[in-house]
């Protein structure tokens, strides 16, 4: 199973997304228990977001993790922009630990730019940790640019990871960002590693070279997905699952290792970027 060393603690490279769980009742258990069947099957990561209905996804977080050892969990939160800034930060930290029901969050990250000066957030997000509410702090949906102002700032570099988008057919960062990042030893949290389950285009679904590649090691097209994004170190992805099974296939997938043949198959297929992309988000 590969490994990913976040603010020096060592995590299976494969954790658990929350984005839209908790939405209908009707799901809930379900997604409870897709949950603790990918911790069960290794994984120790969960991300979620105060963002994901507003509340929703942290509160079922709270229940899906309530049977396992908490010590033993690495718990992603993030603060929407708005409330990063040194009034609304530690109020929004607070709500969001009560609804996971914890008391400290391993990482919290700003989940994209707002108006708040960086500063600002850098210095309360300092306060936190030395509170004892957060471990680590970092950022999500930062470009080379942003990181750069951000590591000028005093304690910009106490920033100890950046959740971007990146999968398969969404390689931009691949151009200059992903490099930078590996220069500063910056891990990449790569979110909708599966392009969201391929539900808007369908394309990478349909992909003969997927399935070809997928059948080679009688793995599903997702977790030849999954597994290509944590090809090189210093990724950690987080896929979404409501499905028990799914979520157990997930993290497994970590294990699955391609041939030179095969990765140059599927660099053929879904090209790295040759220029600058403007970074991509959802
Ligand atoms: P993903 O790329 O993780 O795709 C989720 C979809 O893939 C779901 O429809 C799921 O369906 C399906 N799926 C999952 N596993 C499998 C499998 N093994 N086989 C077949 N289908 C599968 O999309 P997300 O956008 O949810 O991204 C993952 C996480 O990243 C989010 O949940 C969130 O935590 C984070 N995120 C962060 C963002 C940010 O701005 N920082 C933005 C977007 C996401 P099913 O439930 O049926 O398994």
């Amino acid at each position: 199973m590969k490994e990913v060393t976040i603010n020096g603690i060592t995590l299976p490279a494969v954790g658990i997304g929350t984005w839209n769980v908790g939405d209908h009742p009707s799901q809930r258990q379900d997604e409870i228990a897709a949950i603790q069947a990918g911790i069960n099957a290794g994984a120790r990561v969960v991300d979620t977001a105060e963002m994901y209905g507003n509340g929703r996804a942290e509160r079922l977080v709270k229940d899906a993790i309530a049977p396992f050892d908490r010590g033993n969990l690495f718990l992603i939160d993030k603060v929407l922009p708005q409330n990063a800034s040194a009034r609304l930060l530690e109020r929004s930290l607070d709500r969001s630990l009560q609804n996971v029901g914890t008391d400290y969050f391993d990482l919290y990250l700003l989940h994209w730019r707002g108006t708040v000066p960086l500063l600002e957030t850098v210095t309360t997000m300092e306060e936190m940790v030395k509170k004892g509410k957060i471990r680590s702090w970092g950022v999500s949906n930062f470009d080379v640019s942003d990181l750069q102002e951000l590591w000028a700032l005093p304690n910009g570099d106490h920033c100890v990871a950046n959740q971007d988008l990146y999968n398969l057919d969404e390689r931009g960062i691949e151009f200059d960002l992903l490099p930078v990042m590996r220069a500063h030893r910056l891990p990449l949290i790569a979110y909708s590693p599966l392009a969201q389950g391929d539900s808007i285009s369908g394309k990478l679904a349909t992909n003969k070279v997927l399935q070809e590649i997928a059948a080679n090691h009688q793995a599903t097209i997702y977790q030849v997905m999954l597994a290509w994004t944590l090809r090189e170190p210093g990724v950690l992805a987080i896929p979404k699952s409501g499905s028990a099974q799914h979520a157990q296939l997930n993290v497994q997938a970590s294990s699955l290792e391609f041939t030179s043949d095969e990765l140059k198959q599927l660099a053929d297929t879904f090209p790295k970027p040759t220029s600058k992309q403007p970074l991509a988000v959802i």
